[in-house]
Order: C-alpha cells, then sequence, then structure tokens
C-alpha cells in the first residue's frame, strides 16, 4: 500500500536493525485518515470471504481492526493483555511469547461473542516472528468458528512469522512489507 509506505518513510524511526517505531500514526499518535484507508484495503482484500467478525489484540490492532470493521459491517473483538475485572466468563486465553522482551504473557477474549457460523478475519499492527497472530489464531481455535485470513498493517519480512502462519495454512496479507532495517535505512518487498 504505496500511502502506508511513504508515510513509514516520513514518519517511521529505525530504533534498530529489528525493530521499526511508528508511535507518530500508529502506535501512539494515530492517523484517523490513514487508519481509514487501511481500512478500506484490508476490506477490499477481503471482501469475498465472507468476513463476520474482527479479531484484535489491545491496543495498536484496534485502531485498524475498527477502521475495517466499519467498512465490512461486522463487530471487532481486541483481546485483552490484561485480566479484567468483569471479563470472567466463559473466558478464553493463549500464551504470547515475546522474542524481544523474553517473557510469555496471557491474552484473553470471551467466548461469548464468538459463533460457531463465524468467520473471522486477524488484525494486527506488526508482524514480526508470528507469536502474536498464532495466540489470536489459538483463541479463535478454541471455539468452532474458522479463521479465514490476517490482515497485517507492518510485516518485517525479515523476520520469521509470515513463513510460520503460511506453514499452519494461513492466508497473510500484509499492508506494508519492509525487507530490511538495516544501516538505518527502510527498504520494502519488491511486490
Ligand atoms: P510477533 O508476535 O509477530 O513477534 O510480534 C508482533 C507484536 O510485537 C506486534 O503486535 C507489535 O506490538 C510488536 N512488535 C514487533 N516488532 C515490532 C516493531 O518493530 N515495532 C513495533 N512498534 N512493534 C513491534
Amino acid at each position: 500500500m504505496e500511502k502506508l509506505q511513504q508515510k513509514i518513510m516520513d514518519e517511521g524511526i529505525v530504533l534498530s536493525d529489528t525493530v521499526l517505531k511508528v508511535d507518530r500514526f500508529l502506535n501512539h499518535q494515530i492517523d484517523p485518515m490513514l487508519m481509514k484507508q487501511i481500512g478500506e484495503e484490508f476490506a477490499q482484500r477481503f471482501e469475498n470471504e465472507g468476513i463476520t467478525k474482527i479479531v484484535t489484540l489491545e491496543s495498536s490492532g484496534i485502531a485498524p481492526a475498527v477502521m475495517t470493521g466499519l467498512i465490512l459491517g461486522v463487530p471487532v473483538i481486541f483481546a485483552r493483555k490484561k485480566k479484567s475485572l468483569t471479563l470472567t466468563e466463559g473466558l478464553l486465553t493463549a500464551e504470547v511469547y515475546s522474542f524481544t522482551k523474553q517473557e510469555t504473557n496471557e491474552i484473553s477474549i470471551s467466548s461469548k461473542f464468538i459463533e460457531e457460523n463465524d468467520r473471522i478475519l486477524i488484525i494486527d499492527d506488526f508482524l514480526a516472528n508470528g507469536q502474536a497472530a498464532l495466540a489470536l489464531v489459538d483463541l479463535v481455535n478454541q471455539t468452532d468458528a474458522t479463521v479465514v485470513g490476517i490482515g497485517i498493517v507492518i510485516e518485517k519480512s525479515f523476520q520469521d512469522g509470515r513463513q510460520l502462519l503460511h506453514e499452519k495454512g494461513y492466508r497473510v496479507e500484509s499492508l506494508a512489507r519492509i525487507q530490511s532495517l538495516a544501516s538505518n535505512q527502510i527498504t520494502f518487498v519488491k511486490e
């Protein structure tokens, strides 16, 4: 997605060879116009999949997921990273291992929002080693609903996430695919 690539070039900050900071439009301050265009792009890419719900992870997945849900006309459920006082019944949980933080965290959603005929699109902000996306898949797979695809705003293609998800048979659509962050330079995969 050209507009997103341009935004990453203009406002992204390379923190290291493996980490990109995008807090000017996605991870802290949010650019609503860009999020709307991201929503339109995901909606178009998955328009023939009969999506009935979107599942994402708080907090940075919510903006692109809600915009996609608005355009597809479907609800959005975000998995929580912390236990909620009010979210107690029928809790589905999955573990996410973070290679960067070297720690495992639990994420959860309430099963009451997922029905057996649901066709679920998973959306997240970044794809690195695929652990967050896999944990979201794991949550959905604890129900009778079907994961029909995974939409990623920014994929770091030099890490293993896409391959891992492909090997498990999932369709992955990434709107920007970064080939390298080496030498403080952002380069994209040529498509
Ligand atoms: P994974 O589980 O695929 O290894 O990592 C995905 C999660 O880690 C994303 O949800 C995102 O929050 C975070 N993440 C991974 N790499 C980056 C990065 O380069 N920049 C930012 N801002 N977040 C990242």
